[in-house]
Protein backbone atom coordinates (compact mmCIF):
# COMPACT_ATOMS: atom_id res chain seq x y z
CA UNK A 1 0.00 0.00 0.00
CA UNK A 2 1.66 3.52 -1.03
CA UNK A 3 0.94 5.99 1.84
CA UNK A 4 2.93 8.89 0.53
CA UNK A 5 2.85 9.68 -3.26
CA UNK A 6 5.73 10.85 -4.50
CA UNK A 7 6.87 14.30 -4.05
CA UNK A 8 7.86 17.21 -6.63
CA UNK A 9 8.74 20.73 -6.55
CA UNK A 10 6.41 23.30 -8.73
CA UNK A 11 8.97 25.02 -10.56
CA UNK A 12 5.92 28.32 -10.21
CA UNK A 13 5.78 28.99 -6.30
CA UNK A 14 8.49 26.24 -5.35
CA UNK A 15 6.32 24.77 -2.98
CA UNK A 16 6.19 20.99 -2.53
CA UNK A 17 3.60 19.32 -4.14
CA UNK A 18 2.03 15.21 -4.37
CA UNK A 19 2.31 13.26 -7.66
CA UNK A 20 5.57 12.71 -10.41
CA UNK A 21 6.11 14.58 -13.40
CA UNK A 22 4.57 17.46 -13.41
CA UNK A 23 6.34 20.84 -13.84
CA UNK A 24 3.41 22.97 -11.77
CA UNK A 25 0.80 22.59 -8.70
CA UNK A 26 -2.86 23.04 -9.50
CA UNK A 27 -2.70 26.88 -7.96
CA UNK A 28 0.18 27.64 -10.51
CA UNK A 29 -1.32 25.82 -13.45
CA UNK A 30 -4.76 28.50 -12.77
CA UNK A 31 -2.27 31.18 -12.73
CA UNK A 32 -0.88 29.88 -16.40
CA UNK A 33 -4.48 29.42 -17.40
CA UNK A 34 -5.40 32.78 -16.41
CA UNK A 35 -2.67 34.17 -18.17
CA UNK A 36 -0.02 35.08 -14.83
CA UNK A 37 3.16 34.34 -13.99
CA UNK A 38 2.59 31.08 -11.83
CA UNK A 39 3.31 31.45 -8.18
CA UNK A 40 0.46 34.18 -8.10
CA UNK A 41 -2.09 32.58 -6.82
CA UNK A 42 0.26 30.74 -4.23
CA UNK A 43 1.76 34.24 -2.88
CA UNK A 44 -1.91 35.36 -2.13
CA UNK A 45 -2.74 32.28 -0.13
CA UNK A 46 0.73 32.72 1.79
CA UNK A 47 -0.46 36.52 1.86
CA UNK A 48 -3.62 35.63 3.76
CA UNK A 49 -2.16 32.64 6.20
CA UNK A 50 0.63 35.89 7.06
CA UNK A 51 -2.44 38.52 7.63
CA UNK A 52 -4.03 35.58 9.65
CA UNK A 53 -1.51 34.83 12.00
CA UNK A 54 -0.91 38.04 12.61
CA UNK A 55 -4.60 39.09 13.61
CA UNK A 56 -4.32 36.16 15.66
CA UNK A 57 -0.97 37.17 17.65
CA UNK A 58 -2.59 40.78 17.88
CA UNK A 59 -5.65 39.12 19.68
CA UNK A 60 -4.06 36.47 21.69
CA UNK A 61 -3.96 38.34 25.39
CA UNK A 62 -1.51 35.79 26.31
CA UNK A 63 1.10 36.18 23.54
CA UNK A 64 1.88 40.20 25.14
CA UNK A 65 5.17 41.18 24.83
CA UNK A 66 6.32 41.62 28.49
CA UNK A 67 2.60 40.40 29.41
CA UNK A 68 2.75 38.49 32.56
CA UNK A 69 0.07 35.97 31.13
CA UNK A 70 1.97 33.42 30.54
CA UNK A 71 0.25 30.27 28.76
CA UNK A 72 0.73 27.15 31.47
CA UNK A 73 -0.78 23.74 31.27
CA UNK A 74 -1.18 22.04 34.12
CA UNK A 75 -1.60 18.17 34.33
CA UNK A 76 -4.49 16.54 36.34
CA UNK A 77 -2.77 16.93 40.16
CA UNK A 78 -2.63 20.54 38.87
CA UNK A 79 1.19 20.69 38.10
CA UNK A 80 2.74 23.20 35.78
CA UNK A 81 4.15 20.41 33.37
CA UNK A 82 4.92 23.43 30.64
CA UNK A 83 4.96 27.27 30.03
CA UNK A 84 4.90 29.24 26.84
CA UNK A 85 4.57 32.72 25.31
CA UNK A 86 2.10 32.07 22.94
CA UNK A 87 -0.20 29.56 21.21
CA UNK A 88 2.27 27.52 20.06
CA UNK A 89 2.84 25.81 23.16
CA UNK A 90 -1.07 24.48 23.03
CA UNK A 91 -0.70 23.51 19.70
CA UNK A 92 2.88 21.66 20.36
CA UNK A 93 1.35 19.76 23.47
CA UNK A 94 -1.73 18.65 21.10
CA UNK A 95 0.64 17.51 18.61
CA UNK A 96 2.20 15.02 20.83
CA UNK A 97 -0.66 14.02 23.51
CA UNK A 98 -3.77 14.21 21.52
CA UNK A 99 -6.65 16.64 22.22
CA UNK A 100 -9.76 15.77 24.30
CA UNK A 101 -11.54 18.74 23.44
CA UNK A 102 -10.86 22.87 22.85
CA UNK A 103 -13.24 24.99 23.69
CA UNK A 104 -14.10 28.84 22.79
CA UNK A 105 -16.32 31.09 25.28
CA UNK A 106 -17.29 34.17 24.97
CA UNK A 107 -16.60 36.77 27.52
CA UNK A 108 -18.14 40.15 28.07
CA UNK A 109 -16.90 42.89 25.88
CA UNK A 110 -16.64 40.65 23.10
CA UNK A 111 -13.73 38.62 24.17
CA UNK A 112 -12.85 34.82 24.01
CA UNK A 113 -11.70 32.40 26.34
CA UNK A 114 -10.06 28.85 25.13
CA UNK A 115 -9.87 25.53 27.25
CA UNK A 116 -7.91 23.11 26.23
CA UNK A 117 -8.40 19.48 27.66
CA UNK A 118 -5.07 17.17 26.40
CA UNK A 119 -5.33 13.65 25.79
CA UNK A 120 -3.06 13.10 28.67
CA UNK A 121 -6.00 14.89 31.26
CA UNK A 122 -3.81 18.19 30.90
CA UNK A 123 -5.72 21.32 30.59
CA UNK A 124 -4.60 24.83 29.44
CA UNK A 125 -6.49 27.96 29.47
CA UNK A 126 -6.03 31.53 27.60
CA UNK A 127 -8.05 34.59 26.76
CA UNK A 128 -8.05 36.27 23.30
CA UNK A 129 -9.01 39.97 22.93
CA UNK A 130 -11.86 39.02 19.96
CA UNK A 131 -13.72 36.36 20.24
CA UNK A 132 -14.14 36.51 17.02
CA UNK A 133 -10.22 36.02 16.39
CA UNK A 134 -10.63 33.04 18.36
CA UNK A 135 -13.46 31.56 17.02
CA UNK A 136 -11.82 31.71 13.34
CA UNK A 137 -8.24 30.29 15.15
CA UNK A 138 -10.90 27.10 16.39
CA UNK A 139 -12.27 26.77 12.91
CA UNK A 140 -8.50 26.56 11.28
CA UNK A 141 -7.71 24.00 13.62
CA UNK A 142 -8.75 20.98 11.12
CA UNK A 143 -6.51 18.20 13.13
CA UNK A 144 -8.56 18.86 15.99
CA UNK A 145 -12.14 18.62 14.68
CA UNK A 146 -14.70 16.83 16.48
CA UNK A 147 -13.28 17.98 19.24
CA UNK A 148 -13.90 21.79 19.28
CA UNK A 149 -16.92 23.44 20.20
CA UNK A 150 -18.31 26.59 21.31
CA UNK A 151 -19.54 26.95 24.59
CA UNK A 152 -21.89 23.98 24.95
CA UNK A 153 -23.04 23.83 21.10
CA UNK A 154 -22.10 20.63 19.32
CA UNK A 155 -18.68 19.90 18.29
CA UNK A 156 -17.58 20.59 15.16
ZN1 LIG B 1 3.13 26.19 -7.83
Amino acid sequence: MTICSPRYTCEGCGRQAAGGGQRFCWSCLVDIFFGRPPGTLAEQERAKCRAQRSEVEEAHLGARKGGASMIEIHNREGRVIHRSRNLRGILDHGRTVGIQSATGELLPHGRGRLLVRFGDGSTAETQFASFTVLERWLHSRRSWSGCRRISDCEPF
